[in-house]
């Protein structure tokens, strides 16, 4: 038996009895005439004790000689400590070692195995798997561990199966780019990758399987936005005979139920807002509702003096923060610069003082009295005390500046806690996407999604005011689920094809084998996808989703401890037919 405890579980009540532990040198102290160790592994530290008078001398002198990170094996009897440390688990005992295997040596490790290490994120990178011995990390992962069997869990007792379906498919358009992997048999031939399981989940309901998920890799070949990972993981789910309702309902179920094992915390049905709602409100798909400053639209009650910034925009609207009045001039100057910055790109920004007296004073005062800055305190719902920022502009523009502006003012004033959970659900998604680059209308959740089936007439002729039976899933300001009630209906799923501009043909070549399926009884079906490594995150009160994932890409897309993406050599591209090709690139 390699042994018989784990180095988390020794207590004092154990004390004199034999044990056998195994596991990695922390640190050793050398006091000359005692050596202690710090077994670790993962459940916990255990302390070794060796001294000149009760070890053998051999004994003795291989303790002294070992470093950190050897894997040992030790024999020992269970005693209680001299001096205890009360801040670990096993900090009342230590082992009396009589006999020491020494399992395999370690070079000394590039960065400290500690809480805070010394390696800098390149280093850890290379050597994941000694990042991965460190608490933060390894924590981290059992984490994500214990959401994703509750998940399993939870699903199962709703008759759920968890369906594998296949890696290597046709491209599934989603919007992003596929990755393509090279047919060795069939020359000159791709598969990709898939961007989710989203057509065989639906083929999955027209074979009768009622309710299926997986927690399954996904793939996506986008510019890598900061955290973002070109393969993550989804919950991927759908069901049969069911409404919208139904499916928010099951799925609200599951995020309670998430919040409630892991977090110890009770929500409240959660709140539903529809997306035109959410962009007046509060300018952007995903608000984070843990904290209030809704937009208030100021356009009738701004338009009627001799301000032209105002008069010629669009859109006027404000936002007030609370206690805001206690800014600085130099303070309110920064925010103004904060939206001038390109990457929000206002052209310049009004703010009005709530003093504590009833008055205002704002930077507008030339063309406004108090009884209009008093309307816009009402309609922003600005109390003394706070201060109101007002941007106008082309209405798109200016709701998605002053969203940022929103989620740095709540950063800035605290009012972001990741330990408080605001989950909604946004829904009545537009069907269509106007897409400037390829002028054409893009299916904004994906092309099986189903119209609101009254709005159908509308495809015609205002295609971009047709509602979507889509809805998304929104914890904490981050979109971690989205989903449709999916078309089931051959003719519909033919006329959403037309409108986002296949020709029968192509329709046919991508998506034959849907729209057959369409012919042999499909039920009504729908389901949902949530994004499972930043869920988890934000679950830990994390930003970053890296560090739950046990072997994540760089920026780049890179892994560099295995160095991939690599070149292939000669002979590999020519079996794969893509040698030519690619010197003829060159
Ligand atoms: N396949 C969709 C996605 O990955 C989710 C869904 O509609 O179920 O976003």
């Amino acid at each position: 038996m390699y042994r018989t405890h784990d180095c988390g579980e020794l207590r004092l009540s154990d004390s004199n009895t034999k044990v056998t532990l195994c596991g990695w040198v922390q640190k050793s102290r050398d006091k000359g005439f005692m050596v202690w160790i710090d077994l670790r592994d993962r459940y916990g530290i255990t302390q070794l004790i060796f001294d000149e008078q009760r070890s053998s001398k051999e004994l003795f002198n291989k303790a002294k000689s070992i470093g950190r990170e050897f894997v040992i094996q030790v024999k020992g009897k269970i005693i209680e400590r001299s001096s205890k440390n009360l801040n670990i688990p096993t900090g009342e005992i230590e082992i009396l070692v009589s006999e020491l295997n020494i399992l395999n040596e370690s070079k000394t490790p590039p960065f400290t195995i500690e809480d805070d290490s010394d390696g800098g994120e390149e280093l850890k990178m290379k050597y994941r798997y000694l990042d991965i011995r460190r608490n933060p990390i390894k924590e981290k992962l059992i984490f994500r561990h214990k959401v994703s069997s509750e998940i399993r869990n939870y699903l199962t007792k709703l008759d759920f199966i968890d369906v594998e379906t296949p890696y290597l498919i046709k491209s599934t358009p989603e919007g992003a780019r596929d990755f393509v992997v090279p047919s060795r048999m069939n020359s000159g031939e791709f598969y990709a990758l898939p961007q989710s399981p989203q057509t065989f989940k639906q083929l999955l309901m027209v074979g009768g399987l009622d309710r299926y998920f997986q927690i399954v890799k996904c793939f996506r070949d986008e510019d890598l936005r900061a955290d973002r990972q070109p393969e993550f993981t989804q919950i991927d789910c759908e069901m049969s005979f069911v409404n919208q309702e139904d499916i928010l309902n099951t799925f609200e179920g599951l995020t309670k139920h998430l919040l409630k094992t892991i977090k110890g915390l009770d929500i409240d049905k959660f709140p539903r807002i529809t997306y035109d709602e959410a962009i007046s409100k509060y300018g952007s798909d995903k608000p984070d509702i843990r904290f209030g400053m809704e937009f208030g639209e100021l356009n009738s009650v701004s338009q009627h003096k001799d301000f032209n910034v105002f008069n010629s925009a669009e859109l006027v609207v404000g936002i007030s923060v609370p206690g805001g009045n206690t800014f600085t001039r130099k303070e309110i100057d920064k925010y103004v610069d904060w939206v001038k910055r390109p990457q929000i790109g206002a052209l310049g920004m009004i703010y009005v003082r709530c003093n504590e007296d009833g008055t205002f004073k704002s930077s507008v005062d030339k063309f406004y009295d108090q009884k209009d800055l008093g309307n816009w305190a009402k309609i922003t719902n600005a109390n003394k005390g706070d201060l109101i920022f007002i941007l106008s502009g082309d209405k798109n523009k200016v709701r998605t500046q002053l969203s940022a502006l929103r989620l740095e003012l709540a950063e800035n004033l605290n009012l972001r806690n990741p330990e408080e959970f605001a989950p909604l659900w946004v829904t009545d998604f537009p069907l269509l996407e106007w897409d400037e680059e390829s002028k054409k209308f893009h299916a904004m959740h994906h092309p099986f999604t189903s119209p609101k089936l009254d709005q159908i007439d509308l495809l015609e002729s205002k295609p971009e005011e047709v509602k979507a039976n889509a809805y998304d899933l929104v914890l904490n300001g981050n979109e971690i689920g989205g989903g449709s009630i999916r078309i089931h209906d051959k003719n519909i799923q033919s006329l959403m094809l037309k409108h986002l501009g296949f020709s029968d043909e192509q329709a046919k070549e991508q998506f034959g084998f849907l729209m057959n399926a369409f012919e042999y009884g499909a039920p009504p079906h729908g389901g949902i996808a949530l994004g499972l490594d930043r869920l988890v995150a934000i679950l830990d009160g994390q930003e970053s989703i890296k560090d739950y994932i046990a072997f994540p890409k760089n920026n780049s897309g890179k892994d560099v401890m295995i160095n991939a993406p690599s070149k292939l050599g000669d002979d590999q591209l020519d079996e794969l037919s893509l040698g030519l090709r690619i010197k003829s690139h060159e």
